[in-house]
């Protein structure tokens, strides 16, 4: 086996030579026989966590009472997760409580769809016990067992598939699609944040609107945070042409169109993390900057690198003119700083200027002022020229 795989076999052989099974399992396998970029090798053994506790160095708990710990070798994380069967899923977020096993076949029976329920040794043999190849040489998500029973256990499921089908490009399975259809309130009573964690997946997939259909054929989409009480948004998202690629980017969209459900609505609907807020004010300050100033300096000197492609297609979705990504990295490259880091007087050099005068809110004030300025080209990055300006603009002036 070659890279990921070659590396984690080390740690398969010690617990082979502990006396326990161990096997690359789930994602990896599936995106291994796709030869689709691996991300994460997880493996799944017959020990406890405890035994792994025992015989690696560098073992952290993050999830002892699942039966996962996590192992560092030649600095990478491997989560090892002991077979188990699961109990139900009460509260929608866990199992009630998880019994160890030391057979591998349980174990890959409690896992959602066939494409993520193979095994593979350490030599490569494949352990396929519900046809996951053939489903992945179909490209089809099916869930292991009947559907029915399994949304019901847990309902976060019925997002994961979608969210492969975004992923992977694959379609799902017609019974598992009519099975979604019927269960889909079962959506209700999941954990938000769960929701959104998936839903984050989905958006940024490279088959995400050809999932999108899927997401309204199955009515699921009526069950999400915000769609459910407005469906009428569902038909203004962008299509084809110009998929979104992430929560922010929806979230910014449905702002700047129609004001009435702001941003603080959608974060709060979707218990969406700090930096989806934090992506998604961005992304907004960026449109109403570039529709009032065109695509200035300060636009883009406030919007991270990592979000120009997001603010693209933002402009596309919006039908609004948009700034090619070479006009955006030329105006970037010439920005006189960078960070407000780069400005040559920093907020010691601010107070220094006025002894006597108390400290308040009027220095970041004019820090801000003086970046602004600066990257405008209104003022030079210079230590002195920038002295002067203070001088001018002493902490009483407006
Ligand atoms: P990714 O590459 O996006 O991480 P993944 O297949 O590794 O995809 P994870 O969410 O990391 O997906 O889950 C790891 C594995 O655990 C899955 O492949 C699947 O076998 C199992 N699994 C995860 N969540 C569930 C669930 N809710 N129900 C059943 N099995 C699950
Ligand atoms: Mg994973």
């Amino acid at each position: 086996l070659d890279h990921p795989f070659k590396e984690a076999t080390a740690i398969i052989e010690n617990i082979e030579n502990n006396g326990h099974e161990a096997y690359f399992v789930g994602g990896c396998v599936r995106d291994f026989l796709l030869g689709r970029e691996i991300r994460d090798v997880d493996i799944a053994t017959s020990a406890t966590p405890t035994f792994i506790q025992k015989i690696f160095e560098k073992v952290i708990p993050v999830g002892i009472e699942h039966g996962t710990v996590i192992v560092r070798h030649l600095h990478t994380s491997y989560e090892i997760t002991t077979f188990r069967i699961d109990g139900a899923y009460s509260d929608q977020r866990h199992p009630d409580q998880v019994s160890f096993i030391n057979k591998i076949d349980k174990d890959l029976e409690r896992r959602d769809f066939t494409i993520n329920a193979m095994a593979m040794d350490k030599q490569g043999k494949i352990i396929d016990l519900f046809d996951g190849r053939k489903d992945i040489a179909n490209r089809i998500i099916r869930t292991v067992g009947n559907g029915y029973d399994r949304f019901r256990e847990d309902a976060l499921r019925m997002i994961r598939a979608v969210r492969f089908a975004s992923q992977l490009g694959f379609s799902l399975d017609l019974e598992t699609k009519e099975q979604i259809n019927t269960l889909k309130h079962e959506v209700n009573k999941l954990a938000v944040e769960r929701i959104s964690n998936e839903m984050e997946k989905f958006f940024a997939g490279t088959y995400v609107s050809k999932a999108f259909e899927e997401l309204k054929t199955t009515e699921l989409v009526y069950q999400l945070p915000v769609f459910k009480e407005h469906s009428d948004l569902i038909k203004r998202l962008p299509r084809e042409q110009s998929p979104l690629h992430s929560l922010a980017e929806v979230f910014a969209f449905f702002h700047l169109l129609k004001q009435e459900i702001t941003i603080q609505y959608w974060i709060k609907a979707w218990k969406a993390s700090n930096q989806t807020k934090q992506e998604a004010t961005l992304l907004i300050r960026a449109v109403i900057n570039y529709r009032t100033y065109d695509l200035n300096d300060w636009t883009i000197y406030q919007l991270p690198r990592h979000l120009y492609g997001a603010f693209r297609r933002l402009l596309k979705a919006l039908l609004e003119k948009r700034p090619s990504y070479e006009e955006i990295e030329r105006i970037a490259t010439d920005l006189p700083i960078k960070t407000r880091n780069q400005l040559q007087l920093n907020g010691n050099d601010v107070v220094g200027q006025f002894p006597g005068v108390d400290k308040g809110p009027w220095i970041q004030k004019r820090l801000h002022e003086m970046e602004y300025l600066v990257v405008m080209r209104e003022l030079p990055n210079d230590k002195d020229r920038l002295k002067e300006w203070l001088q001018s603009n002493p902490p009483g002036a407006n």
